[in-house]
């Protein structure tokens, strides 16, 4: 096993995180996010792939709140805007359909012609090189788990100990599905359904007593872990984006 890949998933299951995966996820983005935003902005290289991908609107974003090099920004998003102009503003301006005349009859031809073209249009949307490797770094982070889950006994013990928010649950899953043996998957699963339950029960219970406290009969007891509950809920349920933070 690369070191690479092992130290940062030994930092993370060492770590104070609700999640393990939401804290890697959050690492390789920021690297991204600052590769895209250092040097790079300004070689033609690198814009070779950004000319034609552009980042998708979560990015988009978190690089409009982070960029220094306003400069280089412009350039990335210029040279796009070229790139995209190029690809659909002809198929777009012959997208129009005739009118149903007297004379011409009705066609739904267009309406696949339409379909088509916003599917290319939402597409290009969602095309991003930061999610494409933060995407493919998880899933080479998950073979390392399962890897180390099943040759280090002291690192079995820490992943029983963490949860995993639900969708690097279900990522977890997918890796275990195309790369585990029957025997490894079904010690795996055991260990992440069992922290799963355990995530379920204790975030109901301070969820529920959140919610109890609003009952004044309730206002002079103590609220225990129910403060943040709510976050740490929705951290769970969708993965740590970062919107989360208890304020
Ligand atoms: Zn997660
Ligand atoms: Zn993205």
């Amino acid at each position: 096993m690369e070191t690479i890949y092992t130290i940062p998933v030994n930092d993370a299951y060492g770590s104070e995180c609700e999640c393990p995966l939401c804290f890697l996820k959050k690492r390789c983005e920021d690297q991204e996010l600052e590769y895209y935003l250092g040097p790079s902005l300004m070689e033609p290289d690198t814009r070779i792939i950004t000319n034609k991908t552009g980042f998708c609107p979560d990015h988009m974003a978190k690089l409009n709140k982070k960029v220094t090099n306003r400069l280089g920004l412009a350039l990335v998003i210029h040279t796009h805007l070229l790139d995209y102009d190029n690809d659909i503003s002809e198929d777009l301006s012959k997208a129009a359909p005739e009118k149903a005349g007297l004379f011409k009859g009705r066609s739904n031809d267009y309406k696949t012609a339409l379909r088509e073209l916003a599917d290319r249009i939402d597409k290009r949307t969602a095309t991003c090189p930061v999610c494409d490797k933060m995407n493919k770094t998880t899933e080479r982070y998950n073979e390392v788990i399962m890897h180390m889950f099943s040759h280090d006994n002291e690192f079995k013990q820490k992943f029983i100990s963490k949860s995993h928010c639900l969708p690097h649950t279900a990522s977890l899953l997918r890796t275990v599905a195309s790369k585990l043996s029957q025997n490894d998957a079904s010690d795996f699963v055991a260990a992440l359904a069992q922290n799963n339950k355990e995530c379920f029960a204790e975030l109901e219970k301070d969820v529920e007593w959140f919610t109890l406290k609003f009952d004044y009969r309730n206002k002079e007891k103590p609220w225990g872990n129910s403060k943040n509950s709510i976050q740490r809920a929705m951290r769970f349920l969708s993965s740590d984006t970062g919107e989360f933070n208890e304020g």
